[in-house]
């Protein structure tokens, strides 16, 4: 079948742009084909339709109108698509044949500088990674905020660090190169279909030295502290390629480099940063519920970035979190001085946003006037911080310069246009004042003219008006034609007057006309004129943005600090941690300060592992979270929740606590677990905080047991790092008995006639029970699973009882011996446990029984196994 020419063009642009959704021009419409009008129409909610019905391929079409493309393009840009911009690129009416079209830009969900269709509280950053002499090369920028950062990690076969440094960034664009993208494949397409964010397959840039010298206009790379870092340049050097090919026809915002050195920070790898639900919670995956959501006070958008910032990368130096320590007590300790400060900060707008726009050339009015306001509020933040050294490097003088000039400049009330006037206030430029007097003196002369026809015609309610079509006329009602002029010209006929102009009106039209598109050019200029000005001034500007974001943080941490009872923690060099009274800040929060029961901490280099035992639900999850939260929030400078902290600096945050998404995703559960419990013991070193959550319950309970014994000791024999590891198999108490540095402490419960009583404190000593089967009647279970389940349990422990006869779970130490054991184990005649030794189907049952932990069953598991014994024991009948 012959293809029309147009489907023809389609295809061969199509063809360079196969990972963009192309926007083809036709007429005024931007049309979609084929999958890309099935993408656009299901993201978009556009309806799909389709060209050439009539032949037999049908051709999926869906289209958006010239005019508002660009919310649309914003949307599928957020989603994480590129949308490549096909241009008719001749007059239609001078083409032979069809119409020349070629892409003219390519929207990328890294590249997009629409600020206002972007998240603000969150950076958009482009990210590039390149790996070269076994070093991973990290660089990413935002181009709306100008931040342009590096990294270098080690390469590591599972790639954890990488995906550790993807899932902090949090980029929207990843631009890799096809080999790297190849080893990569599976887990960072999985990473991008999670945040929404996209790939893009780019080559190594030619010299990546040059090109990031001659970019930054400096003689060596030295400054930036990452000279003979190759995998480092060659990664920067892509990301500044690609985004300045993106950017053609703009300015760029960024000014430097900066190199973070991953040993400057602790630690926390994805996994433990989704647990401890630091910027987001993990179930509805937004802020609140988070740690992020607690202390963000933040007055400015680019304070939250920063807070998120440093919430992922806790300090590791003493003296810098001592640093940030002493900013914010100050603002504790000088009420006014905080109060007055916040007030401030309301008028600070996103700055480092704001200078994106003018450099890019995209501001309006609005956006200066935005500028000066955040300029004039931080003049007089300095001000009140005067006797301190927080804006000690700003120019104050460049600061009065800008306000001035927007001030005389920029009218307030400027529309978001910037071709239709009323941008520039009067006064500011004598040439443009004089077309407004023309202008004006032409608009009392058309009241001239009316009051002059009125008296010469004696038509009382005759008026001059004004419409787009025809200009300025006069208008006649019907009852009064008999009194016009042969000199007035018929325009228009109305139901119930006649349009008239006169040579004299036209000729005022004129000037009216002519010197509005005066003042709008002129307007337009001279408003580029201050942009301009503003823009020579960015590096300034750019440094009074970091230090307003930086103060916009501490005083939310003082007033964080303040609004929830929080203490300075004392940082030590120790290795211990010693918590009083601390509690968990979101659980606080969420169910209510006094309603929270706070907890002691005490790990110290003889008592660094703490067993921890309690009931389902007793709290022991949330005891440990909060123990790395305080951590956590005392490296990032924050005071913390609890009576009085002193802490040693850890290094590394390592946690594995169940998620129910595991059962829910299918995966199996037990392999999920140990894979986390193997990565946390290769990486731990005696400097991390390790937190195990009932690690081992995604087997039987006798695995289990023996599994987390196991690992308890590897990491109290071997790695020495300070551990708290909650569980309820009362079994591992006894571990304290065996190793001089472990401690058992438990939760405590109140048990009133087989009632449960949650008390929530932690005290020394094991738990002797387990309680589970109390907590499935608290939720709420019939009496039926409750009574079969306490049935279960008995045999369950006569049968334990009876295995730990034989072998010696304590003295298994090594999986190798762990797996001998369980061989040995399930050679064991199960007859024990039923009366009918001959049934095989008891047998099974008790078998399955066996290999079930009920006190981890959720009521629904509870009762779908119930009804599958019910079902086999009717088999049997
Ligand atoms: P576990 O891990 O022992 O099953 P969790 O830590 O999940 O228990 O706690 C269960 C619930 O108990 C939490 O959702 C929380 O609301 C409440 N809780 C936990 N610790 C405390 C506490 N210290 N004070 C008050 N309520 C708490
Ligand atoms: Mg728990």
């Amino acid at each position: 079948m012959a293809e029309t020419p147009l489907m023809k063009q389609y295809k061969d642009i199509k063809s360079d742009y196969k990972d963009s959704i192309l926007f083809f021009r036709l007429g005024d419409f931007y049309e979609m084909f084929f999958e890309d009008a099935i993408k656009a129409s299901k993201e978009l909610g556009l309806t799909l339709t389709s060209r050439n019905k009539e032949r037999e391929q049908d051709v999926p079409l869906a289209g958006v109108p010239y005019h508002s493309a660009n919310s649309y393009i914003a949307k599928l840009v957020s989603k994480g698509y590129k949308v490549a911009i096909c241009e008719q690129t001749e007059d239609p009416k001078a083409a032979k044949g069809i119409v020349k079209r070629e892409v003219v830009k390519i929207i990328t969900p890294g590249t997009i500088i629409d600020v206002d269709s972007l998240d603000s509280k969150s950076n958009n950053y482009l990210m590039s990674i390149k790996v070269t002499e076994n070093k991973i090369g990290i660089a990413y920028i935002d181009i709306t905020t100008g931040e342009f950062k590096v990294t270098e990690i080690d390469e590591d076969t599972e790639y954890m660090q990488l995906f550790s440094e993807l899932n902090k960034i949090e980029p929207k664009e990843v631009l890799l190169t096809s080999s790297f993208y190849e080893t990569i494949k599976d887990k960072i397409d999985d990473f991008v279909q999670k945040n929404d964010a996209t790939i893009s397959i780019v080559n190594k840039v030619r010299d990546s030295e040059k090109l990031l010298t001659d970019y930054f206009g400096i003689v060596s790379l030295e400054s930036y502290g990452i000279k003979g870092k190759k995998s480092v340049i060659e990664a920067a050097a892509i990301a500044l390629d690609y985004a300045m090919t993106m950017q053609l026809e703009n300015d760029l915002t960024v000014e430097k480099i900066e190199f973070l050195n991953v040993s400057n920070y602790a630690d926390i790898n994805s996994i433990t940063r989704k647990n401890l639900e630091l910027t987001k919670s993990q179930r509805e995956k937004t802020v609140y519920g988070s740690l992020l959501w607690v202390l963000d006070k933040c007055k400015s958008s680019m304070g939250t970035r920063l807070l998120k910032r440093y919430i992922n990368n806790p300090l590791l130096d003493i003296e810098e979190i001592t640093k940030r320590q002493n900013d914010v007590q100050y603002f504790i300790d000088n009420i006014l001085v905080r109060e007055d400060l916040k007030e401030k900060l309301e008028n600070i707008y996103d700055l480092e946003r704001l200078l994106g726009k003018v450099t890019f050339g995209s501001e309006n009015g609005k956006d200066l006037t935005a500028l000066k306001n955040t300029v004039k509020a931080s003049i007089e933040i300095i001000q009140i911080l005067k006797d301190t050294s927080f804006f000690n490097d700003i120019n104050i003088n460049v600061l009065i310069g800008i306000y001035r000039l927007i001030d005389e400049s920029i009218d307030e009330n400027a529309p978001f246009t910037v071709r239709e006037g009323n941008i520039i206030k009067r006064g500011y430029n004598a040439e443009l004042d004089e077309i407004h007097k023309i202008m004006n003196s032409g608009k009392d002369f058309l009241l001239e003219i009316e009051k002059k026809e009125k008296e010469a015609t004696g038509i009382k309610n005759m008026k001059i008006k004004y419409n787009k079509v025809f200009g300025y006329f006069i208008e006649v009602t019907k009852s009064n034609l008999d009194m016009v002029p042969d000199t007035y010209i018929r325009k228009q006929t109305l139901t119930n007057a006649e349009r008239f102009v006169t040579p004299e009106l036209k000729k005022y039209e004129d000037t009216i006309i002519n010197s509005k598109a005066k003042i709008e050019d002129m307007e337009y200029y001279l408003f580029k004129e201050v942009s301009t000005k503003v823009k020579e001034c960015k590096t300034d500007l750019v440094k009074l943005a970091e230090k307003l974001a930086y103060l916009d943080v501490i005083v939310s941490f003082s007033t964080v600090a303040i609004e929830n009872d929080y203490i300075r923690p004392e940082i030590t060099n120790d290795f211990s941690i010693d918590i009083k009274d601390g509690r968990h800040p979101v659980v606080e929060k969420l169910i209510g300060r006094s309603d929270f029961v706070s907890n002691d901490t005490l790990l110290t280099e003889k008592e660094r592992f703490t067993v921890l035992t309690g009931p389902n639900m007793s709290g022991k999850s949330t005891y440990m979270k909060q123990v790395a939260l305080i951590s956590i929030m005392a490296q990032t400078g924050s005071y913390v929740p609890a009576s009085s902290a002193k802490l040693s600096i850890v290094d590394k945050y390592l946690t594995r606590i169940g998620a129910s998404d595991d059962i829910l995703t299918g995966q199996s559960t037990f392999m999920v677990e140990m894979s986390e419990v193997s990565n946390i013991i290769n990486n731990a070193t005696e400097r991390s905080l390790i937190i195990l959550d009932e690690v081992g319950r995604g087997t039987s309970t006798f695995d289990g047991v023996s599994i987390a014994t196991a690992i308890s000791e590897y990491i109290h024999e071997k790695i020495k790092a300070k551990t708290i590891f909650a569980t309820h198999y009362h079994e591992l108490t006894e571990l304290e008995n065996r190793y001089e540095n472990i401690v058992n402490y438990r939760i405590e419960v109140e048990e009133k006639a087989g009632k449960v009583m949650f008390l929530r404190n932690i005290v020394k000593g094991g738990a002797d029970k387990s309680y589970g089967i109390e907590v499935v009647k608290l939720a709420g279970l019939p009496k039926e699973i409750l009574h079969e389940s306490k049935k279960i349990l008995h045999r369950l422990e006569q049968k334990k009882e009876l295995i730990e006869k034989t072998i010696d779970v304590h003295q298994l130490s090594l999986f190798g011996q762990v797996i001998e054991a369980q061989e040995s184990y399930q050679g064991y005649n199960p007859d024990f446990y039923t009366e009918d030794k001959t049934d095989k189907v008891a047998e099974e049952i008790i078998y399955d029984i066996e290999s079930k932990d009920v006190n981890n069953m959720t009521p629904m598991e509870a009762l779908k196994f119930l009804s599958e014994i019910k079902a086999k024991l009717e088999e049997k009948k």
